[in-house]
């Protein structure tokens, strides 16, 4: 009884390591595209672009641990297409391999810029290993970056060339950073931040076009200027990676469809990561997570449903983003707030709670990891908070949820 796994990434490694642990005692194959050892995907846009981290640290395992748990690992090998009618996939070299259980990670693709200019080669993008080598590798050459987005990586892309010395423009073609993901005291103390640093933040403005340039590029922008760069940065989205599980016939709709127990709408084929859609049970919809914990938690889901112990996923959502020194810790996800508390121990630690229909939903800390730790633990279920106590420094946060 083989499992293949296709993608080793957060997911995917995580899930061969989950069924070991569970005592799966068949063949484990794990696939991947990129030809580099599975590696932890944060630090590209942070310490590693920094060069503040080296390679090896990258990686999410030794090369041995692949050969002690027995698990065969295919780099450089791009999966084209599942056949789910006879349970075998096909490789782009040409072979195909059977499987019992196959999980699908593959994660996610960015959007890339469609505008005039975006082939340009002083573009880059920020999603593989090899698109932070490939600034790295130009580091020298860079005095005057653009950085297109203000998401995380757009924020977190910013931070990082400001630290190595660059002078930074952002264009955000909003009216705020992190504006879908966050509530506006976090976009205000990021933006404060990131100017405090020398970073140029362009708001409700769009990159036009890009132009090549006697040295570097010129970006054109919605309100008619024309930045000159040596290197455009780009961090604009992504979109799940669901092209395998669309052509092989299971059920897609802003990921592949799976699920409490991480099982597609093919028996034998189990989805985890960020290509994934799934209802969550605690906030009661339909949602596809981007972040680590996502792809670590669920890869134990789909592993323990694999070895015949299912156990249906509930995990909290969090995630992180370390911008110079600050670190923002989410939990839980806070879209359709209708009110906030603030905890504020000073103007650069503090944490925004957010409530709907009374019940504590979220929460973001700036600074503040003990209140993190101690709502992410409660945040198992939806549940009335005094609003006084948790706004309270004096109050202990943990007594506040006793
Ligand atoms: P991915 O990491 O996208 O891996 C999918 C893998 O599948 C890839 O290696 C891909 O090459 C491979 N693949 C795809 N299709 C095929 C195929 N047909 N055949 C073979 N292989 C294939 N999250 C946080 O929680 N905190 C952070 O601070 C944070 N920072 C981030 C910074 C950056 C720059 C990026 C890019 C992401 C960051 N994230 C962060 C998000 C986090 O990295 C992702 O949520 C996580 O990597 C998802 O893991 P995954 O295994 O589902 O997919």
């Amino acid at each position: 009884m083989s499992c293949i796994i296709i993608g080793a990434s957060h997911a995917g490694v995580q899930a061969a390591v989950n069924l070991r642990a569970q005592g799966y005692k068949d063949s484990i194959t794990l696939i991947n595209a990129e030809s580099v050892m599975p590696y932890q995907r944060p630090p590209l846009s942070k310490a590693f672009l920094q060069d503040a981290l080296p390679e090896q640290r990258l990686w999410l395992r030794p090369e041995a641990f692949y050969q002690q748990k027995d698990i065969t690992l295919m780099l450089s090998t791009r999966v084209v297409s599942i056949n789910a009618t006879d349970n075998s996939i096909s490789l782009e070299n040409g072979n195909s391999l059977n499987y019992c259980k196959l999980i699908i990670a593959t994660g996610a693709s960015i959007r890339r810029l469609t505008i005039p200019g975006s082939e340009l080669p002083q573009i880059h993008y920020l999603r593989d290993h090899k698109d932070t080598v490939g600034i790295k590798e130009q580091i020298n050459n860079i005095e005057k970056v653009v950085v297109i987005g203000g998401g995380y990586i757009g924020l977190e892309a910013a931070a990082s060339m400001a630290k190595l010395g660059k002078k930074v423009t952002l264009l955000i073609n909003s009216e705020r950073p992190l504006a879908k993901s966050t509530c506006t005291i976090v976009s205000d103390f990021f933006t404060k931040l990131h100017k405090s640093h020398g970073i140029d933040i362009k708001l409700n403005t769009q990159a036009k076009s890009i132009e090549k340039a006697a040295q570097g590029v010129i970006v054109n922008t919605s309100d008619d200027d024309a930045l000159a760069a040596d290197a455009v940065i780009v961090g604009i989205g992504v979109t799940p990676e669901q092209s395998l599980a669309e052509n092989a016939g299971l059920t897609v709709e802003n990921g592949v469809c799976v699920n409490e127990f991480m099982r597609t709408s093919n028996e034998d084929i189990y989805a985890i990561g960020d290509c994934v859609s799934f209802y969550h049970p605690l906030y009661k919809k339909q949602v596809r997570i981007e972040s680590v914990q996502n792809a670590t938690d669920q890869s134990k889901t789909a592993a323990s449903a694999i070895c015949n112990q299912p156990t249906p996923y509930n995990a909290t959502p969090w995630f992180w983003s370390d911008q110079f020194d600050a670190k923002l810790q989410i939990a839980g996800l806070s879209d359709g707030y209708d009110d906030t508390v603030i905890r504020e121990e000073s103007e650069n630690s503090f944490a925004v709670f957010y409530f709907k229909a009374k019940q504590l939903i979220a929460v973001d800390t700036m600074n503040q990891p003990k209140t993190f730790m101690a709502t992410r633990k409660h945040l198992t279920r939806l549940v009335e908070v005094d609003k006084q106590l948790l706004a309270d420094t004096n109050v202990n946060i943990n007594h506040v949820f006793n």
